[in-house]
């Protein structure tokens, strides 16, 4: 019987519609059936996505690799196999690498032998104990650093293959996890940093953040999606959460008199935005109660498990549903999952949202609680020693309320911290070699991991980003306007390169007749978010990494040149 199973299961990995149901090799066998048995209806949390593959093959899909990986065992069942030969020191094939990412580890060969882990954070919110534990296990399991991600979390590197394990255990004392960071799974959930501390806010972002991050990791149906997932909660406040880069956004707005829906604070639905495939999210016209995020994002989930493409990973996120299918048909699948109709406003109806203020993440900034104040400090593309990391959630916690708020800015803040403590937060940060202050560059500045730590980049983006804002800084001190400047590493786009005032994605340049490259990249202009979203404009091809600093100084010096003033933004 062995053999049958084995040689049917050849035949399903193999693309064909054997008539075996998946299910049995993912746990979801219905009760009495047995692997020989006639095909079973899939049953279980991961019958939806059984289901989602049958089809495809039924219409003559070819399911992708990592598809058929998910289908040959499922990366939670795998678990306790993956621990057990990681404790022997064997390196992970492909598709292991793979189910490993579903436990929020990442094996990062060849770009290096090690693996990185990437936490899940709700909000980006740490209390300073977490921080500081956070760098322990980083001195004794990985390199001893730590980075912030564009999504408001943490990276560690350098983890070896046999303390993978011990990492995520050292997480779970500290009350952390980091199931579903990676692979087709919803990615860290994301919500304004200053979210309970900002006058401007319409609503606290924090326990929407933090009821969906539970929600998710609560229902395996919710992993395994034919592609990753992002969502992101707005409170209308002062920072940008960048929720339209998102497949999900929610958007705090005052709906006004007159609207369908009675006046106040609702959530406005946002869908599609996958700024790597130069597309932002749009608005619906939807409106929700904020107690109503979490079964939309559910429902809206569901019908992107029943309808993404399983066979092509360049064609399976969610905007090519949207994109097939158009919004109406999409939310009507919505509606129909849900079993209720979904409030829609007129955009006349909703009040502008407030400013959005690009240096907000920096420095020190008055909290809506009289005397009390949020402190952005600036971290070298977001690098963190271990050693600094446990100075500073010292401070977090003899200096302020002691929560470390990370950013999209891959850096982080101080909050609740009273006026008479500001002078010493400051001093403290200097004497660990960190500022909270930033230059106009400095402070826009975004790069992804780059080629030291990811097989897919082109070129060193953290290392050039550094060498782009020393070179400004130095050469153009009359900049007197926040400017945003995007390195990302490949068209993954990790950095978010379109969005960027100045966006740069790396590419080989090709430096001979006989075809040697140098790094480099690509120039893309005129990127936006927040009040001003906007994909940028590619202008170069093709620029030599040792050319793009003054390459950019050139476009700042024309910007300043024309504009009519301070207050005419570089997008503009
Ligand atoms: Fe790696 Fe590409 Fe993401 Fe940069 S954008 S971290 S190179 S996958």
């Amino acid at each position: 019987m062995a053999d049958a199973f084995n040689a049917e299961q050849k035949r399903y990995l193999e693309g064909f519609a054997s008539g075996i149901s998946a299910a049995r090799m993912t746990g979801g066998l219905a009760a009495g059936q047995s692997a020989s048995a006639p095909p079973a209806e899939p049953v279980g949390p991961d019958a939806i996505h059984i289901k989602a593959q049958d089809a495809t093959i039924k219409a003559g899909g070819k399911l992708c690799e990592q598809e058929k990986w998910k289908r040959a065992e499922n990366p939670f069942d795998g678990h306790n196999r993956l621990v057990t030969e990681a404790s022997t020191g064997k390196t992970p094939k492909p598709e292991d690498n793979f189910r490993w990412r579903y436990h929020g580890l990442f094996w990062l060969a060849p770009a290096s032998g090690d693996f990185m882990c990437r936490l899940r954070i709700p909000n980006g919110i740490l209390q300073h104990w977490q921080f500081a534990g956070i760098a322990d296990l980083a001195d004794a399991h990985g390199g001893g650093y730590s980075h912030v991600t564009t999504r408001a979390n943490l990276q560690v590197r350098e983890i070896t293959v046999e303390h993978g394990q011990p990492f995520l255990d050292g997480l779970i004392d500290l009350g952390l996890t980091a199931r579903g960071a990676g692979a087709d799974n919803i990615r860290n959930v994301t919500g304004s940093p200053v979210a309970g501390i900002d006058a401007q806010e319409l609503l606290d972002t924090r326990p929407l953040a933090k009821s969906w991050h539970n929600w998710i990791l609560n229902d395996r149906s919710l992993y395994g999606l034919p592609r990753k997932f992002n969502v992101a909660f707005d409170g209308g406040g002062v920072m940008p959460v960048l929720e339209e880069t998102n497949d999900i956004g929610f958007q705090a707005v005052r709906v006004l008199d007159g609207a369908a829906v009675e006046p106040g604070v609702w959530m406005r639905l946002v869908l599609g935005g996958i700024s790597g495939h130069r597309d932002l999210a749009r608005d619906t016209g939807i409106v929700l109660k904020p107690g109503d995020c979490n079964k939309v994002a559910d429902a809206i989930l569901r019908v992107f498990i029943k309808n993404g493409d399983r066979t092509n990973r360049n064609k399976s996120r969610m905007k090519y549903v949207l994109d097939a299918w158009g919004f109406d048909k999409y939310l009507a699948a919505v509606e129909d999952e849900l079993g209720t109709k979904l409030a829609r406003v007129d955009p006349a109806h909703v009040a502008p949202r407030g400013p959005m203020d690009r240096f907000s993440h920096v420095g020190v900034h008055a909290q809506v609680q009289p005397g009390l104040n949020w402190i952005g400090v600036i971290l070298p593309v977001g690098k963190m020693t271990s050693d600094q990391m446990r100075g500073l959630a010292a401070i977090a916690s003899e200096c302020g309320d002691g929560a470390i708020r990370m950013t999209v800015w891959q850096n982080f803040l101080f909050s609740g911290v009273p006026d008479a403590k500001v002078a010493e937060v400051q001093a403290r940060v200097a004497a660990l070699g960190l500022t909270t202050e930033a230059s106009s560059i400095r402070a826009g500045l975004v790069a992804c991991t780059g080629n030291r730590g990811c097989k897919f980049a082109a070129s060193d983006t953290k290392g050039h980003a550094l060498v782009i804002a020393d070179y400004i800084e130095a050469n153009l001190t009359e900049l007197d306007v926040p400017v945003n400047v995007h390195v990302t590493g490949c068209h993954h786009s990790c950095a978010q390169h379109y969005i960027g005032d100045i966006g740069l994605i790396g590419a080989k340049v090709v430096v001979s007749e006989e075809g040697d490259t140098v790094e480099g990249y690509d120039i893309v202009v005129g990127g936006g978010f927040g009040d001003s979203p906007k994909i940028g404009t590619e202008i170069w091809k093709s620029v030599k990494a040792e050319d793009c600093p003054p390459r950019i100084e050139a476009l700042l010096r024309s910007y300043l040149a024309r504009r009519t003033g301070p207050a005419e933004s570089f997008q503009a």
